[in-house]
């Protein structure tokens, strides 16, 4: 037997989550080196998961909201403002639909919200193991990574059962701190703050709403439309008309999912820096003027009916009944005729400003989407390569963006997981050209 070292085998590309950005970058990848080089190129995934695309799978209530007509570029966050904006102008929303369509997504709008055609989320992520296999994309499933070494000429790549992968280039696509269950476990940025990053602390975003629940509670399960306002000192930070959820420990419901990551921004270690209030105002002006006439009506014509019977046909008896007893703080059995016009101003008021302290937001672990991660201002938004590490690369969640609700953390993922792949194609393949 021979004494000489045996070669490790260097891959070209390797790519650390088998998620959204992880599949579209490997995919990218290697169409665009192929175009370049007229070969194919060495690339593994290595995933935690025993699956690819669980928390596509998760997506949209299984449905998989995965773009949105509306991209104004205030549906997305970063403390380096600009960053989320210079990656999709590179690679765009319609740019983002027409690959997904190139790999058999042919999507539909629904409102300005845009979902697959089958409005399945599984049928995405078929699409995608599908064109991996085309592409000749390796994925090594069960495979949890724990660490990634810089070497002269490569990376190395170390697992948690000890197996040990080279690569010349690596793509972090390992996702945020969100919905661990689902392997997200915000491996990466420890990662990449050993390779000297700076990683903003996760928080969650997309996320139910922990309030003062002695009213929420006596509701759980009860869903009203309401115009939904999150106030500090009487300072407006935020607004959302749609859906809102009782709930045992607070509020959910995609109007407060949508404003929660406004009270995450204000929260450090946990804890709020300044008071919050949220208000349902569950009528229009025009409305609530003949709600109160209705119940001056009501106070003349059914004087001798309880309290309970007030607001019945105007709200869901037993949140019409809370709200009385919210804005009275009188017992239900009390007749009608009791009440005075300063009573009827009270009820009209709480109909307008439903007021509910806001505690704080539930955890990482009930979370759609991370605020924070690895700081954008420290990648290029022309290649999403580190400035730091030549050849490492990052893209999704694990970088300090996310989206609101609504199909845009999923464009993110895409956009940056695209051109992550397309810049390591063009790097790898003029190299291999020379
Ligand atoms: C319940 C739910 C519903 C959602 N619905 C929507 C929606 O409708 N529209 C929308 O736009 N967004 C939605 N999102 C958010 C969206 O799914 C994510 O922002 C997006 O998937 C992020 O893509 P990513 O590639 O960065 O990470 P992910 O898709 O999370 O992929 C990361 C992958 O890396 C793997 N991984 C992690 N650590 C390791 C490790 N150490 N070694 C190997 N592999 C590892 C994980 O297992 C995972 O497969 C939802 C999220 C959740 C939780």
């Amino acid at each position: 037997m021979s004494d000489a070292p045996v070669e490790e085998s260097i891959l070209d590309l390797l790519i650390i989550g088998g998620g959204a950005s992880g599949m579209a970058a490997a995919i990218a990848f290697q169409k665009y080196y192929s175009e370049v080089t007229g070969k194919k190129a060495q690339v593994l995934i290595l995933e935690k998961n025993d699956r690819v695309g669980k928390k596509i799978l998760a997506s949209g209530n299984g449905r998989c909201n995965l773009s949105n007509q509306d991209m104004k570029i205030n549906h997305f966050h970063s403390q380096n403002r600009s960053f989320p904006q210079e990656v999709l102008d590179r690679i765009t929303p319609t740019f983002v639909l027409s690959f997904l369509e190139n790999l058999g997504i042919p999507t539909v709008n629904e409102g300005p919200k845009i979902f697959p055609m089958s409005k399945t989320s599984s049928s995405v992520v078929d699409a995608f193991r599908f064109a991996l296999d085309d592409y000749e994309i390796h994925v090594e499933y069960d495979t949890s990574v724990a660490k990634i070494q810089r070497e002269e000429k490569s990376f190395r790549v170390i697992c948690a059962d000890s197996a040990c992968y080279l690569a010349r280039f690596v793509i972090v696509a390992c996702g945020g701190a969100c919905a661990p269950t689902l392997g997200t476990t915000g491996d990466g940025y420890r990662w990449l703050h050993d390779l000297g990053h700076k990683v903003y602390a996760p928080k969650p975003s997309i996320v139910q709403l922990v309030t003062d629940n002695s009213v929420t509670k006596a509701l759980s399960g009860l869903k009203l439309d309401a115009d939904v306002s999150l106030s500090s000192n009487d300072m407006l930070l935020a607004h959302q008309y749609g859906e809102v959820l009782f709930t045992d420990y607070g509020l959910s419901g995609p109007a407060v999912l949508q404003i929660s990551g406004v009270v995450s921004r204000y929260t450090v270690k946990k804890q709020l820096t300044v008071p919050m209030t949220i208000s349902l105002k569950l009528f229009d002006e025009m409305e609530l003027q003949k709600i109160r006439e209705e119940i001056g009506k009501r106070i003349s014509l059914f004087g001798q009916r309880t309290l309970d019977q007030l607001l019945l046909g105007i709200l869901p008896a037993k949140i019409g009944n809370m709200l009385l007893k919210t804005a009275l703080q009188r017992p239900l059995s009390i007749l009608i005729s009791t009440l005075s016009n300063e009573d009827i101003e009270k009820i009209v008021r709480t109909l307008k400003a439903w007021k509910f302290t806001v505690l704080g937001t539930k955890s990482l672990e009930h979370a759609q989407t991370t605020i924070g991660g690895a700081d954008t201002s420290e990648f290029s938004f022309e290649t999403m390569q580190s400035n730091l590490v030549p050849g490492l690369y990052a893209c999704g969640e694990v970088l300090d963006v996310d989206g609101d609700c609504g199909g845009y953390n999923l464009t993110w993922a895409f956009s940056s997981g695209i051109l992550a792949g397309r810049s390591v194609a063009i790097e790898a393949g003029s190299q291999d050209a020379d």
